[in-house]
């Protein structure tokens, strides 16, 4: 045990997914109470006094710490979710994007984060619209036991009708377009927005611009994320059983419900990386 990087997994499965869904709606409440979060889109086209105004109540209600934002931050911070867009669509991402795209993408700090702290992850519940939860371990260094990453797959439908399940069908399918998200608070003042620029933010969508975390809007996916897309990508065989199981479920009867994992059957389908492993973050070089 002495060689684990962060929390292990010991809770059940069915526990943890409540605490991260209460956990959600104290934060989404929050986030919506807030009087200092920017929306972008809704001061498109308004009048200059509108805008004064909002900017006014932004900054009145922002810590005394951060900087007052002007109209010329608004400019720029409207000129870099214009020109990430554009990026998302000439790459063609917009509605979807692979594992393997989200972490070329991601930011080099992120990926050394998930390489050192985040080694454990396992399915732990099925849902109903191609969706699987993952649960991994936490870095120990905020007090949370755990977070849970979200993917849901948008060849779903195309999975369910395609009958025979060879290896390399599913092979191939861990690594086609998905959407996206994570319990954590890096994912939600960070990256969420730019998933939902990009039209692949799974669940809930973030319309309040990272003015203060990540103005720039560089990187794109947190260490948990990038923990289970690299294993999406790199290490489909050890997942193979997991998705599987997934996609049965719903071909043998279109009607079932989610499915959540209990906690002998998350204990055997557990994946642990090997401390060391180096995540790349270009796949041309390996
Ligand atoms: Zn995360």
């Amino acid at each position: 045990m002495s060689d684990e990087i962060g929390q292990n997994l010991t809770n059940k499965p069915s526990d943890d997914l409540r605490a991260t869904a209460r956990k959600n709606t104290r934060e989404d409440k929050a986030r919506s109470e807030s009087q200092s979060v920017l929306n972008l889109a809704a001061l498109n086209g308004v009048k200059k006094t509108v805008i004064q105004a909002a900017l006014e109540k932004i900054n009145a209600n922002q810590s005394v710490f951060a900087e007052q934002l002007t109209e010329q931050n608004l400019k720029q911070f409207q000129r870099a979710a214009a020109n990430l867009q554009e990026d998302f669509k000439r790459k063609k991402l917009l509605g979807g994007i692979t594992a393997q795209l989200i972490i070329s993408h991601s930011s080099r700090k992120d990926i050394k984060r998930a390489q050192d702290e985040i080694h454990t992850i396992q399915a732990v519940k099925f849902e109903k619209d191609g969706t699987i939860q993952f649960r991994t371990n936490a870095s120990r260094k905020y007090g949370a036991t755990h977070h849970i990453v979200s993917v849901q797959f948008l060849n779903f439908q195309a999975a369910l009708n395609s009958g025979n399940l060879t290896n390399k069908m599913l092979d191939a399918y861990m690594k086609s377009p998905v959407k996206f998200d994570c319990s954590c608070g890096r994912h939600r003042y960070w990256y969420r927005y730019i998933a939902t620029v990009g039209g692949f933010a799974y669940g809930r969508h973030e319309t309040a611009f990272p003015k203060i975390r990540n103005p720039e809007l560089t990187g794109m996916a947190c260490k948990h994320v990038i923990r289970v897309m690299h294993t999406l990508a790199r290490n489909p065989v050890a997942l193979r059983g997991a998705i599987k199981t997934h996609i049965q479920r719903f071909q043998q009867n279109p009607n079932a419900t989610a499915k959540t994992l209990t906690k002998k059957q998350a204990d055997k389908a557990k994946i642990v990386a090997k401390k060391g492993n180096v995540i790349r973050r270009s796949f041309l070089q390996t």
